[in-house]
């Protein structure tokens, strides 16, 4: 426990210059005021909670717009949730996804969806089971939930990063800012992650946290661009391939892999499948230098299937060239590049295909190899793994387990989602308990 400063409302009233009128009503709201820090989707949510609750409360916000990286989420179009049941949503946050249950009880994809349906948000569902605002508008959700703020009357001050959390005998007893210490009763921290610093990414929830006496987890780039050892992989950027499955190749890899879409691009590889396999990746770079993938380039196809569509080919279609023929499968830039690594002719005929090479062919289609060198960083990170230790957080309030009246929600918490609404929905749900908790402690 550090970073404990003593200080009064009146200290802090008179920093800011505020009236004395203002000052004994600060003085009288301070042992109740929930002190938000960030303004992201999880501080708003946590403001709305408290605010319903009828905590007064202010919300601290580095930059000056509230919910930059909402604004850009989904594309602009703001993928807020995904309707999967509960055991799936769990398990897309992998082994420590049972955390968030308290917080999806509290707030799940149905409830979050009636409730932006309440602000005159509505929400559609498209493939994936992915929510978005019918309007495909990340813009519109934002202005419901400052609208919602408003009638609240949540004050937000930005341009205004919290620098310290002041703590008194084991409690969190105000935010501490550049221009002043500003009072609270409870304070909850939801200062996001490290990814897309223009948006709002820093360590600065880490900090505040790791001052409290928090574990922090190393926080590493997730949802994030891979770099690849192998340069061939530069000569098809743009090539993409609707549904691979790419896995770890490394000893005691339990996950089957990540399957969906992956685009090729100048330095590696993206798209959703590669995406979410990205902080695992990070995270056997880390151990590892290099990681490992084994992709499979048509995820329904088996190395068996393969060989046994080559079989067809060869009896039925043995007059067309090869290249051809798997150009119904993948992209011809990319089957060139197969071909060529299997030592077989793009215009090769399928009748004089020889087996040894087509099985080659085979491998490489259902277990490309790729070796990751790095990931494109937390510049490109939509989202970081590791954060707050959830052993330091009760989660069935969002509470610190450390210091009393200090809540937690959203990225700043080790927890991260694969592409498709997971993480928006668990900073709202996250928001939401700590707002609600914060209100009871
Ligand atoms: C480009 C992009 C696209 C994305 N698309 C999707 C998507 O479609 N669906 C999805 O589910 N997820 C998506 N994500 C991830 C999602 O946006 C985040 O997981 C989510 O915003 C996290 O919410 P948060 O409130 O915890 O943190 P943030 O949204 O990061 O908000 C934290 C806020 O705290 C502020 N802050 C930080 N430190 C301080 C401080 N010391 N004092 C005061 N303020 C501080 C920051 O400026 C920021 O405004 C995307 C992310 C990015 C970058």
């Amino acid at each position: 426990m550090s970073e404990t400063r003593k200080y009064t409302d009146k200290q802090y009233n008179r920093r800011s210059g505020q009236s004395k009128e203002k000052a004994a009503s600060d003085a009288e709201h301070a042992g109740r005021r929930a002190v938000v820090i960030g303004a992201g989707p999880a501080g708003l949510m946590a403001a709305i909670a408290a605010g319903r609750a009828g905590l007064p409360v202010v919300v601290l916000e580095k930059l000056p717009q509230p919910c930059r990286k909402l604004l850009a989420s989904g594309g602009g179009r703001c993928n807020l949730s995904n309707v999967c049941g509960m055991d799936e949503f769990l398990a897309a946050f992998g082994r420590q996804g049972r955390f968030a249950v308290d917080a999806l009880e509290t707030l799940d994809c149905a409830g979050l969806r009636r409730f932006f349906a309440a602000l005159g948000v509505a929400t559609k569902v498209e493939e994936g089971g992915r929510v978005f605002p019918e309007s495909d508008s990340s813009a519109q959700v934002l202005d419901a939930l400052l609208a919602c703020c408003r009638q609240l009357n949540v004050e937000f001050r930005f341009n205004t990063p919290a620098t310290g959390l002041a703590i008194e005998s084991g409690k969190a007893v105000g935010v501490e800012t550049e221009s002043g210490v500003i009072a609270a009763g409870a304070v909850v921290v939801a200062a996001g992650g490290r990814g897309y610093p223009p948006l709002g990414g820093g360590t600065g929830g880490y900090e505040l946290a790791r001052r409290a006496g928090h574990k922090i987890i190393e926080p590493l780039p997730a949802l994030v661009p891979l770099v690849v050892e192998e340069s061939w992989c530069g000569s098809c950027a743009g090539v993409s391939l609707v549904h691979v499955c790419i896995r770890l190749d490394h000893p005691g890899q339990s996950r089957a892999g990540w399957c969906g879409e992956m685009i090729f691009t100048h330095r590696g590889i993206s798209g959703p499948a590669a995406l979410d396999i990205s902080g695992d990746v990070s995270v056997a770079i880390q151990r590892h230098d290099k990681c490992r993938l084994k992709i499979s380039l048509c995820a329904d196809s088996t190395f068996d299937e393969w060989l046994k569509r080559f079989e067809t080919w060869r009896t039925r279609e043995g007059k067309k060239a090869i290249l051809t023929l798997l150009g119904r499968y993948i992209p011809s830039s990319l089957g060139g590049r197969l071909l060529a690594m299997s030592n077989i002719a793009p215009d090769l005929r399928a009748s004089h295909a020889p087996a040894g090479p087509m099985e080659h062919l085979a491998s490489l289609l259902t277990d490309l190899p790729l070796t990751v060198t790095a990931t494109e960083g937390f510049d490109s990170a939509m989202a970081t793994r590791g954060g707050v230790a959830l052993a330091g957080i009760d989660p069935k309030t969002m509470r610190s387990r450390l210091v009393g009246g200090l809540f937690y929600a959203g990225e700043v918490v080790d927890l991260d989602g694969p592409c498709g609404g997971f993480n928006l929905q668990w900073a709202f749900s996250s928001g939401m308990l700590a707002g609600a908790s914060a209100a009871k402690k």
